[in-house]
Parts: structure tokens; sequence; C-alpha cells
């Protein structure tokens, strides 16, 4: 399929890879919008948060809880930080392979 993130998954392109396990991955973000910018992403191939199914359920509780396992990781959990999903290109979604935005790091918190 052609898509950036499957093709990441599969590592037919590379990323910076900070966290894997059977079913996501954690990369630098390419163009970072905070000091830490990363992309907590499933493998499985899902559009967008509108294109969720019941099945996905536990795989998307997952993919946060994996966001604030790097966040304590990389000491950005006492600062705080955001997490966010862009649905839809009126969401500002551009990439359509389902991602969740981890920024944090700023100075001054
Ligand atoms: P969104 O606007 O929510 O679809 O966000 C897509 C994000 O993916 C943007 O922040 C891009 O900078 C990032 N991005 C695009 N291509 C890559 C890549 N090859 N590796 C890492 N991040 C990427
Ligand atoms: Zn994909």
């Amino acid at each position: 399929m052609d898509c950036i993130f499957c093709k990441i998954a599969n590592k037919e392109l590379p990323g910076k890879f900070l966290y894997e396990d059977e079913n996501i991955f954690v990369i630098q973000d390419i163009k970072p919008l905070a000091p830490l910018h990363l992309l907590a992403i499933p493998k499985k191939h899902i559009e967008s948060i509108d294109h969720l199914t019941e099945e996905d359920k536990d795989l998307v509780g997952s993919v946060i809880m994996v966001a604030q396992k790097v966040a304590r990781e990389q000491g950005i959990d006492q600062t705080g930080y955001q997490l966010i999903f862009n649905v839809g290109k009126g969401g500002g979604q551009v990439v359509p392979h389902l991602h969740l935005h981890l920024l944090g790091g700023w100075k001054n918190n």
C-alpha cells in the first residue's frame, strides 16, 4: 500500500524509532512543532479516528498508553504535554494513517 506510515512500519522507509512492539511504534516527527514531537502509530492501517470500529478499541487505548510511557521516559510527564489526533483534511490531517501527536518539552514549564 502506498502509505508513508505503513512503509515506515515495514521498514521500507526510515524512521527514528523510540518505541516498537507488535502493534504500535513511536517515531520522531520529521518536522517537529515542539522541542519534543513524536508520533505514536498503530501498525494496522486505519485511516483516521473517524474510521475506527469496535474491534479497534483496545488498539487505540494502547496507542494512548504507549504515548504515556514514552512521555515518562522522555521526562516530560512532570512538565506536561499535548496529545493530538488530527481527523480528516479539515481537521489538519495530512497523512491518512491514524497517528497520535505527542508534543512537549517547552522551556519555562
Ligand atoms: P497530520 O497533519 O496529523 O497528518 O500529521 C502528519 C505528521 O507526519 C506531520 O507532523 C509530518 O511532519 C509527519 N511526517 C510526515 N512524513 C513523515 C516521515 N517520513 N517521518 C516522520 N514524520 C513524518
Ligand atoms: Zn498506512
